[in-house]
Formats: C-alpha cells, sequence, structure tokens
C-alpha cells in the first residue's frame, strides 16, 4: 500500500492523494443508496497525469473509478471494489470557446452550469440541463448521457457532444471524435457515452454550444388530477408541437414545494416551456393554451418577465430537495415510457402506493414520457429501505411492461444491474460484454456495473465472464 500511494504521490504531490479513513468517508457515496469505501482516491490536474494513474492502479491490479461531483442516482462513482477513485474535481478549466463554430473544448470536472454562465456573454449556451446542473460535472453528465428538462426537444448529451479526449484502461491517451460535425470510422464518441465508466475516462470533452433563444415563454397549466395533465401532454405532442420543456408535478411535488406560488390543493401541474423565434413561440403558445383548455385545466398562468419565469422554474428545480419536508428520505426512479401510457402507467403507480402504504411523489420530464416517481420512507425504519427498492424495481417492471426502458437518463450502474434482464437478452447482454472487452479485459474501469450480479458468476467480472462462457454465464 505504501508503495502504491508514494508512486501516485509521485504523480500529483502529497496534497492530491487521500488515503485516510476520515477522507476516504467522503467519497464512499453518491446520490444513490449504495455505500463503498475506495482504498485511495488521487485528484489529478492534467491527462497525462490520469493516464499514470491508471498505469499505476493496473500494474497493481486495483479497480478504477472515475468521479465526478457524485450526484449520481444509480451508484456508478460508487467503488463497490475498492480501489482508486479518480476525483475530476481539479480538472475544471474552460480551455477554448470558439464562438463561431460554436464549440468549447473544457475538462471533465466543469460544473454543467458553469459552462452556460461562463458562455453566456456570447449569446451562447450549452443545451443539457439536468436539473443537478449547479453541481454536476461535463464528465458524469457524458458517463451516463444525462438528460434535463429541455432536452425534450434538444436532445440528451450525446446530441451535444462533438469528440472527447480519453484514457483508456491500460492508460493509453487517444481520441474520440473532433471538432468537426462528422467523424470517419467507427463512432467511439457515441459508444462511449452513457458507457458509465467502464470504457474510457474523459479527460477532455469538446461540446457543441448553441445560441440563445430569441424569445423564451413559460407557462404554468394547472390540472385536477395527474391524467388529466397527462392527457393534456398527448394533446400537446399530438398536435406536433415540441416545446423545449414539459414538466409534470403532482399534489406531492407541489405540497413539497409550498410558497414556490403552485396552487395548493391542486392535483398536477405541467410547466410548458417554449422557445424559438417570437412569431413561432407566440403562434405555439396560443396553441398550446387552447389543447390545455379542452381538459378542463383549473388555471393557465403565463410568465411575463424573466423574473417570472425564474419563479416558475425554482418549484419545479427545488422539488428534490423540498421532498424532505415530506418525508426523511425518498427514493426516486426514473424509467421512460411512451407518453400514450402516461395515464395507464400512473395509474398502476398510484396503486402500488395504495397496496404497499408507501407515499409515492411524481414528478416527471413529462413530454419525453421519462417519469420520476420518489417513493418517500424512512431509512430508520427497520425493513423500509429493503421495501422500497423492491416498489422501485416493481415501478421498472411495470414502465418496461409498458413498452419503456430502464433508464431515462440516471443510467444502469449498480441500482438497476439486475433488473437488465428484463429489457435484455442474453445474446444482447452477450453483445454488450464483448464490446466491453473489445476496450479492456482486466475489468479496470468500474468493475461490478452495468452488468447483472449473477451470483453464481462471483462478484465481479461479469463482462469477460459472459464473453468467456457465452450467453446466460451471467445467470
Ligand atoms: C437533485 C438531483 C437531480 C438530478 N437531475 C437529473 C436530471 O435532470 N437529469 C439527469 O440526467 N440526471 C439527473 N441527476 C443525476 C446526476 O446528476 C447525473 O447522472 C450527472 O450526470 C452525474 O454527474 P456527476 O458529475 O455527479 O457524476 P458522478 O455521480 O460523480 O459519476 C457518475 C458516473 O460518471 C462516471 N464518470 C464521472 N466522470 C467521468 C469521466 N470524466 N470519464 C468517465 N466516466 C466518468 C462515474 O464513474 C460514474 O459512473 C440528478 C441528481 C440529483 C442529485
Amino acid at each position: 500500500m505504501d508503495k502504491i500511494v508514494k508512486s501516485l504521490i509521485d504523480v500529483v504531490g502529497s496534497d492530491y492523494v487521500l488515503w485516510s479513513e476520515a477522507d476516504l468517508l467522503v467519497y464512499e457515496y453518491d446520490g444513490s443508496v449504495d455505500r463503498s469505501t475506495p482504498l485511495i482516491v488521487v485528484l489529478p490536474e492534467t491527462t497525462e497525469q490520469v493516464s499514470k494513474i491508471v498505469k499505476i492502479a493496473r500494474v497493481n491490479a486495483l479497480p478504477v473509478v472515475a468521479r465526478g461531483a457524485g450526484t449520481g442516482l444509480s451508484g456508478g462513482a460508487v467503488a463497490e471494489h475498492g480501489g482508486v477513485v479518480i476525483s475530476m474535481s481539479r480538472m475544471t478549466q474552460i480551455l477554448e470557446v470558439n464562438e463561431y463554430d460554436k464549440y468549447a473544448i473544457v475538462q471533465p470536472g466543469v460544473v454543467n452550469l458553469d459552462l452556460s454562465t461562463h458562455v453566456a456573454p456570447l449569446g451562447l449556451y450549452y443545451a443539457p440541463d439536468p436539473s443537478s446542473q449547479r453541481a454536476c460535472t461535463i464528465g458524469g453528465n457524458i458517463a451516463e448521457n444525462s438528460g434535463g428538462p429541455h432536452c425534450l426537444a434538444y436532445g440528451v448529451t450525446t446530441n451535444h457532444v462533438l469528440g472527447m479526449e480519453v484514457v483508456l484502461a491500460d492508460g493509453t491517451i487517444t481520441q474520440f471524435g473532433g471538432v468537426e460535425r462528422e467523424s470517419q470510422g467507427y463512432d467511439l464518441r457515441g459508444i462511449t457515452i452513457g458507457s458509465e465508466g467502464t470504457l474510457a475516462i474523459a479527460t477532455t470533452i469538446i461540446v457543441r454550444l448553441l445560441r440563445v433563444p430569441e424569445t423564451v415563454k413559460t407557462m404554468l397549466a394547472v390540472f385536477e388530477d395527474v391524467e388529466t395533465a397527462s392527457a393534456a401532454v398527448s394533446g400537446i405532442i399530438g398536435a406536433g408541437i415540441i416545446p423545449s420543456a414539459i414538466e409534470m408535478m403532482d399534489h406531492f411535488c407541489i405540497q413539497a414545494v409550498a410558497g414556490a406560488g403552485y396552487p395548493e390543493g391542486a392535483g398536477a401541474v405541467l410547466l410548458v416551456e417554449l422557445d424559438g423565434l417570437e412569431e413561432l413561440v407566440e403562434d405555439e403558445s396560443r396553441e398550446i393554451e387552447s389543447i390545455c383548455q379542452e381538459f378542463g385545466p383549473l388555471e393557465i398562468r403565463v410568465a411575463t418577465d424573466p423574473d417570472e419565469r425564474e419563479k416558475l422554474w425554482a418549484g419545479r428545480k427545488g422539488v428534490l430537495g423540498a421532498l424532505g419536508r415530506l418525508a426523511p428520505n425518498y427514493y426516486l426512479v426514473d424509467g421512460t415510457i411512451p407518453r400514450t401510457k402516461l395515464v395507464d402507467v400512473l395509474r398502476q403507480i398510484n396503486e402500488l402506493s395504495e397496496s404497499t402504504g408507501y407515499r409515492i411523489a411524481n414528478l416527471l420530464h413529462a413530454g419525453d414520457g421519462n417519469l420520476h416517481p420518489s417513493i418517500l420512507f424512512d431509512e430508520r425504519k427497520p425493513g423500509d429501505t429493503k421495501n422500497v427498492l423492491a416498489i422501485g424495481a416493481e415501478i421498472l417492471r411495470i414502465c418496461v411492461e409498458a413498452g419503456g426502458v430502464l433508464s431515462g437518463e440516471h443510467g444502469i450502474g449498480l441500482e438497476k444491474q439486475d433488473q437488465m434482464p428484463l429489457m435484455f437478452t442474453d445474446e444482447d447482454m452477450a453483445a454488450m460484454a464483448l464490446l466491453k472487452i473489445a476496450f479492456e479485459t482486466e475489468d479496470v474501469f468500474n468493475p461490478g456495473k452495468v452488468f447483472p450480479t449473477g451470483a453464481a458468476c462471483g462478484d465481479i467480472s461479469q463482462a469477460r465472464a459472459i464473453a468467456r462462457v457465452g450467453p446466460g454465464a451471467y445467470i
């Protein structure tokens, strides 16, 4: 151990290698329920340092887990098998902004919102906007292929990343994609995005920037219940309008953010935002208002200035934090369903809540069918954590059965790996495993994630097991 620590100190300096029990505690969790303490945490500043750290870890047979801000909700940054955590918290430089070709080159530890703030004076912004954007990093966003309220119209992270410099599991430094809009050959950029830190560590990222729209209009439509609000969402999309965001909050969420100005006692609210050219936004907002009217809203409120808009969004952005007012803990589930199934799936979630006795607050990126049911509980009560995990698993089963998927944006990580067979066949997973071993065979990067745990395979290296033994090996 002393020898490993010394080699790492030689790379980054003694201030940036942590291995005392107290220091490591901070790195044992992310936003999920999983916990595990790494052996060592290293805080590099450059790509070359990341490469050297990976080489040291590999020689010493230690797993490597990259870590951004630790806001992940599926356990991706949790060092399940100990080893070395590489924290990106010192790699926070915006290296270049090209306002003409509209891209920025950033280090992976740059906080999502800091990038948009930095380029705002140029009339530009970075579109993917996870609700955690004040804290989460571009590196973490890439690994999870993160979305956000405005990804309905603009697409998720993969649509906004042109290229990246990465370190592979043997320490090699290479480039996937580039500043040009099209790259030739295999799209290794695309494969790496959403791979949850299992294939490569991004050390420099080239992101696309967009021009700040001419006009933004935000409206709040208040409904008696989630059923009518869901029907209004289908009505809007069915009319061929794609707003930049359609968010839905149910009565528990409204109750949690009491004071945010949403009408108390309402069953559901929709927050709808349009942006673009002024004339178009005006036309579409009138159309949306008239569609919402068809579903008998209790109220429709249109923000008239940026302050009012900000206030409407403050409630939405504060929901998760505010759930603490309703219960000591919440377990946030992330599943996506076809929009047309919203009413049916929300009904089933409601029934599940009634039959189990656990309150479930529903927050949705409703426009793209991405559900975030939050199961309220108290982890101090014996059995509560186990129960809510089982309810979460059941919600995901309902989503998949409705033609949806296991994750809209939070990834699989440790949280949903055992539900992968709900969606993927043995052959599907074997193909994924072959991709993993094309990148590396030693299981250095983020082992024990994404693939099902497979008790019969031992506790690690499912990828290699599947590839060696063939389909079914993970069971
Ligand atoms: C209140 C709250 C709201 C949220 N809202 C949203 C939302 O609207 N949309 C959404 O998509 N997510 C949301 N999330 C989830 C989370 O913020 C995102 O998954 C985010 O992208 C994680 O970024 P991070 O920097 O915290 O990464 P971490 O949690 O530190 O890591 C996440 C994964 O990325 C890997 N990783 C980190 N950096 C790198 C790198 N440089 N190279 C390779 N792999 C790397 C890690 O190994 C891990 O697997 C929310 C979370 C919270 C707590």
